[in-house]
């Protein structure tokens, strides 16, 4: 369960609301039950319920079991999808170990906006499932031309391109440092988007084979193509 941190030995951890409930009503925990918390700062700790009621439990952190893992410097920035593929991004991104997701808003996009609560509570709910000790940040939407405006300096961009660019692999394993993939939406980039994304320093189209693949397919499969080549 994460938590807000941090956590520390035996400093009495206070669980409310939905999270109470779901220890309460559905883990129906009691007094001395053992429950593994997490915070997104100091790693994952074995925990003791110390009290449990309706709305609210109280637990004392007794060991660090795990120190917060190492996340790979890469960053996912996905057009936004329809609220249910978008979902699959987020929760495969997590389980992937992504460190960022960044949601960008193009032109062709269908969504145009994020509900943010709904977005941490799907990416804490992956990481929870797949015992991430660290949450992806999650970004606000920005629209691709402040993003590549905005872009750091020492970052590669790789902008996934369905007409064609260098094997991803190949592309993921040689280049060294902090790196994003840019994917684009159900309709794609327009010509001038993708103008725009090849006129970037940064940017090095990449290709994920010769089908077109849903936005989401490709956010997925470029995500783990890069974590097998440069995730660990
Ligand atoms: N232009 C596509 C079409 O003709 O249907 C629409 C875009 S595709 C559904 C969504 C996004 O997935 C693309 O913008 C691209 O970023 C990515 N994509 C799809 N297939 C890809 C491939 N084979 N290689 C790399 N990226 C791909």
């Amino acid at each position: 369960l994460f938590v807000d941190g941090p956590i520390a030995l035996d400093l009495p951890v206070h669980v409310e609301g939905n999270q109470a409930h779901y220890l309460g009503k559905v883990m129906r925990v009691a007094p001395g039950d053992a429950v593994i918390l997490c915070d997104d700062a100091t790693g994952e700790w074995a925990a003791e319920v110390v009290e449990a009621g309706k709305r609210h439990v109280t637990l004392a952190p007794r060991e660090l079991l795990r120190e917060r893992e190492p996340v790979p410097d890469f960053w996912l920035c996905p057009a936004l999808l329809k609220k249910d593929r978008f979902d699959l991004v987020l929760e495969k991104a997590t389980e992937l170990g992504v460190a960022r997701i960044v949601p960008v808003v193009t032109r062709r996009c269908v969504a145009d906006k994020l509900n943010a609560e709904r977005a941490r509570a799907v990416a804490t709910e992956a990481a929870e499932q797949c015992a991430r000790t660290a949450l992806p940040e999650l970004g606000e939407p920005v629209k691709l031309d402040s993003l590549l405006r905005d872009w750091p300096q020492d970052r590669h961009l790789f902008f996934a391109d369905e007409n064609g660019g260098e094997p991803a692999a190949d592309a993921f394993c040689y280049a060294e440092g902090p790196a994003a993939l840019l994917v684009g939406p159900e309709g794609g980039f327009d010509e001038a988007e993708r103008a725009a994304i090849r006129a970037h320093p940064a940017s090095v189209a990449i290709s994920l084979g010769p089908r077109i693949l849903r936005g989401e397919t490709a956010a997925i499969a470029g995500v783990a193509v890069w974590m097998a080549e440069a995730g660990d």
